[in-house]
């Protein structure tokens, strides 16, 4: 399989990263993920301009520019040749040696770049029937707006979700619900749909972006404002989005149905717009 590595399109055999790579080794990078449609890279730029910001926030310069890691990441995605996809691409603050906790001298240690494709369909399987999900305590650090390879916390979180026998977790930190385990998540009361806002308690997702406009489009209420988890129990509709899971629907939490425990219809009403942005996007 080719992979980008720095700025080399290589099999992914060639690749060598050292053990002293401080992503390796500190979890110290950042990551986005993109999905690929009928081989249009969906919403691009708002990746790359994350990408960015989360390099600001963990104060790394990265050594390119966007217009060159576009250019790398749309060869790659031709060379691998696949239609429907998406690129995980990631970088960390490069190798120091030895290993030592502060920040090495961006302009001694270059930071490392890697992306790679794989293949990806829709999860429209899923999305018809919904998924079940369980409450988890949010106990991950206060920068979850940065979109760090430290996964730690939203891994360990997930986990607990799938020992009690859910799909996903629902994150809860003090009565309030964040988001999921890697998606941003909304309820529908009364017609009117919320969702956490942006800061430094959820990461701002892309999806979330797509998701304001189709609400403006439609007419539906929007507020960003943080809810319980006792207000989504008792809540019409509840769905998660991310670039790869898109809209999917949440049809129980806890063992208890939100609304009819069914897939919801302003959540339909949304994936099915979404769907059509989607494919605006493609044909344009
Ligand atoms: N929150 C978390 C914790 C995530 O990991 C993700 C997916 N990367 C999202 C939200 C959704 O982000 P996006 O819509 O950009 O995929």
């Amino acid at each position: 399989m080719k992979v980008l590595w720095n700025d080399q399109i290589v099999d992914e055999s060639e690749v060598k990263i050292d053990l002293e790579d401080r992503g390796y080794q500190f979890g110290d990078g950042i990551y986005e993920v993109i999905r690929i449609y009928d081989g249009y890279m969906y919403m691009e730029k708002e990746h790359l301009d994350r990408l960015w910001v989360s390099a600001e926030k963990i104060r790394m310069t990265l050594p390119f520019t966007k217009e060159a890691l576009s250019e790398r990441l749309h060869q790659l995605a031709k060379e691998a040749g696949l239609e429907n996809a998406r690129v995980y691409f990631q970088v960390t603050r490069g190798t120091a040696k030895p290993r030592l906790h502060d920040f090495p001298d961006p302009k001694e240690v270059p930071p490392v770049l890697m992306a790679d494709i794989q293949p990806a369909s829709r999860p429209t399987a899923k999305q018809t029937i919904g998924i079940r999900a369980g409450f988890v305590e949010d106990k991950r650090w206060l920068h979850c707006d940065i979109k760090s390879i430290s996964l730690l916390g939203n891994l360990l979180a997930l986990d607990e979700a799938k020992q009690n026998g859910y799909e996903e977790a629902v994150l809860v930190r003090d009565n309030y619900v964040t988001e999921a385990s890697a998606s941003n998540l909304w309820m529908v009361k009364n017609e009117v749909l919320y969702t956490h806002p942006d800061g430094n308690l959820i990461l701002p997702g892309i999806t979330k972006i797509k998701i304001r406009e189709i609400a403006k489009a439609l007419g539906i209420e929007l507020k960003e404002e943080a809810f319980t988890d006792k207000e989504l129990l008792a809540a019409d509709e509840c769905f998660k989005t991310s670039s790869v899971a898109e809209i999917m629907p949440i049809i129980e939490i806890d063992n208890q149905k939100i609304g009819d425990g069914m897939p919801g219809k302003v959540t339909k009403k949304i994936l099915h717009a979404y769907i059509e942005a989607v494919n605006l996007s493609v044909q344009a």
